[in-house]
This record gives structure tokens, C-alpha cells and sequence, in this order.
């Protein structure tokens, strides 16, 4: 049985020339999957029966399951999914204003291991599929009963090291006839790996590149980022810049606030004389912090004396404000609860 989900134009239009039907079938079947979100073939009523019932006796339309939710005092609201062979992966839905973000997870589990992360504690299952990783997106749509506007990369897993299923799922979620976003509402994040950077400059799509920096010397990234034994901080920016000549658009910086690892002066005196002057913005987080790492988050008043640090150096700065730290928001953390 073929899954259908996560199948995009080309290969619906293969599937249904095999069938002997004409290729605009494709196009119906599609918005069927990726806008209206149906289970069943029946559903889909402007095919004609003796095509959904040879539909249904050769394909199916996969759905992951619900296994777990909790929901914020400000909103938010966290899933633990269930895949079809068992492996459970997080998303989670963050309301602010008119905008709904749907977080996804790219990978069951994580093989990066950076230590304040709890997806990193059970390393990595598998990939998942493209299908997989929009099924979230819908899936959070049809719990919620709201679309969701802009989708962020910044579940479980390494994006890159998934890189074609990613970008397939990305371009689903663009697709005039899939979910239909905007290549700009969706922003896909990476540790670092600098050969999909460069690769990611080429897309066609005007997807957001988000890179988790995390710390601006080799001796610190290399403890909260171990990627960065392969892909140092000099090469890593190198291929941020060249990201940003060739593409004209902007990276974002994300960097996690640790006490007393990666939050002192010095950090920041050398982050800002290596972004001056660069397309960028950086995204100061708070840590969430999780138990078995021994971690704690940056003081208010260093967070802020920091992200000043920055400022005055000119680049753009923003402190992420806090969401869901009542549930357990960080990445993994739900899956890790229920796994104990
Ligand atoms: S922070 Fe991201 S890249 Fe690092 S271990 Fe966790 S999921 Fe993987």
C-alpha cells in the first residue's frame, strides 16, 4: 500500500498515469491530502467512485496518533506523536497574535548530542519522511482547529541531516495545490552543518535559514554543539556569509543563554566583532533548562547586558520571550517524561 502523504505533484500525476486516469487527477487528490486533511477516500467527492475505490485498494492515507498532549498557561500547546512503527516524536503549537506556529520535528531523536538538549539524551532513532514531518503540521491544525501560519524546524533533530525529506516537506507546505504557506513563514534550523548550508543557498524557495550558534569560540561551541569538531565557528560563518552574498537574505542566530558557559562578556565581545557588519539577527533564548544535564539558565540582567553588548555593535538583537516553560516545552523533554 502506497502512503500518500508526503507524495508531492510529479509523483501523484506518475501514480495516477499508472492508473490510466487523466493528470489533473493528481491535483484533486492533492488538496484533498494536504488542504482539506481527509483520512478516507470517500471523502474525496469530486473523484469519481470506481476511482476511490481503486484508490483504496492500493494506497492509504497514513495519519500519526496523539499520545500525549499538554497545554500552557499562555497557550501553548505541546504534542508527543506516535509514528506508524512506534518511534513518538514532539511538535508543538505556539499562538502569538494572528500567528500560529506549528514547531516540527525533522528526526525521531537527535545524533548531535549537544548536552543542554533532552532529544539528545536518547540519540537517534530515524529519519522521518516528508509525509511524516507535514503530517505534523496538519495534524496540529486539525487538533487545534486553527491553521497554522508559519512553521519553524526546531523539534526534535538535526534538519540538514535529513536534508532531502526536509526540504520535500517544506515545499509541500508551499505548494499552491498542498498546505499553501508562504516560503518565508517557514524556517528551517541547523547546528551547523556547512555543506547543506551551502546547498540550502541554492533552493529555489525563499525558506529562512535559522543556525544554532550557541557560542562565539571553538572551545565553548565545541562543548554545546560537538558538531562543531567537524564544522568550527570560522568555516561554519563563512558559509553563513556566503549564504547571505548569494541569497540577499538574512540569517538567524540562535544562541541558547547558559549560566556561566556561554553568557559572560567575553562571549559577546567576540560574537559581536565577528557578526558586525553581516545580514543577520541574532535570537538570545533563555535556556529551558532539563534536569539531567546540570545546566541553569542566564540571569535576566546578563541576558539583557549581553544582548546590549550586541546592539551596540549594531546588529539586530531579540530575547526570546519565554513560551510553554510551564509544560514541558524544551525540546524532547515530553518524549523523555514518558519514556521513564
Ligand atoms: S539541540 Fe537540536 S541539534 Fe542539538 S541535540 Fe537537540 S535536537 Fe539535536
Amino acid at each position: 500500500m502506497i502512503n500518500l502523504k508526503g507524495l508531492d505533484l510529479g509523483e501523484l500525476q506518475a501514480l495516477v498515469s499508472q492508473m490510466e486516469e487523466a493528470p489533473y487527477r493528481a491535483g484533486q487528490i492533492m488538496r484533498w491530502i494536504y488542504q482539506r486533511d481527509v483520512e478516507h477516500f470517500d471523502e474525496m467527492t469530486d473523484l469519481s467512485k470506481e476511482l476511490r475505490h481503486r484508490l483504496s485498494l492500493c494506497c492509504r492515507i497514513e495519519r500519526i496518533q496523539v499520545e500525549a498532549e499538554e497545554r500552557s498557561a499562555d497557550g501553548t500547546r505541546k504534542f508527543l506523536f506516535r509514528l506508524h512503527d512506534g518511534a513518538m516524536i514532539e511538535a508543538v503549537w505556539i499562538p502569538d497574535g494572528a500567528r500560529r506556529t506549528a514547531c516540527v520535528s525533522s528526526q525521531a531523536g537527535c545524533g548531535i548530542g549537544c548536552p543542554f538538549c533532552a532529544t539528545a539524551l536518547g540519540g537517534l532513532a530515524r529519519n522521518l519522511t516528508a509525509g511524516e514531518i507535514v503530517d505534523q503540521v496538519l495534524a496540529l491544525s486539525r487538533l487545534t482547529g486553527e491553521r497554522i501560519t508559519h512553521v519553524v524546524f526546531m523539534g526534535m533533530g538535526e534538519p540538514f541531516a535529513n536534508y532531502q525529506q526536509v526540504i520535500k516537506a517544506a515545499r509541500l507546505l508551499t505548494d499552491p495545490l498542498g498546505y499553501g504557506l508562504g516560503a518565508r513563514h517557514i524556517t528551517i534550523s541547523t547546528s551547523g552543518i556547512v555543506p547543506a548550508i551551502r546547498r540550502f543557498a541554492q533552493e529555489k524557495r525563499q525558506f529562512v535559514l535559522a543556525v544554532s550558534l550557541h557560542a562565539a569560540t571553538d572551545d565553548v561551541r565545541d562543548f554545546l554543539v560537538p558538531l562543531n569538531r567537524k564544522y568550527p565557528v570560522a568555516e561554519l560563518l563563512a558559509a553563513c556569509r556566503e549564504y547571505t552574498a548569494s541569497t540577499r537574505r538574512r540569517v538567524t542566530f540562535e544562541y541558547v543563554m547558559i549560566r556561566d558557559v556561554n553568557d559572560g562578556l567575553d562571549q559577546a565581545l567576540t560574537l559581536s566583532r565577528l557578526l558586525k557588519g553581516m545580514l543577520c539577527h541574532v535570537n538570545l533564548i533563555p535556556l529551558n533548562p532539563v534536569p539531567e544535564s546540570g545546566l541553569d539558565r542566564s540571569r535576566p540582567e546578563t541576558i539583557h547586558r549581553f544582548a546590549h553588548v550586541l546592539r551596540e555593535a549594531g546588529i539586530a538583537v531579540t530575547v526570546r520571550r519565554e513560551r510553554g516553560s510551564d509544560i514541558q516545552a524544551a525540546c524532547g523533554q515530553l518524549r523523555r517524561s514518558r519514556a521513564r
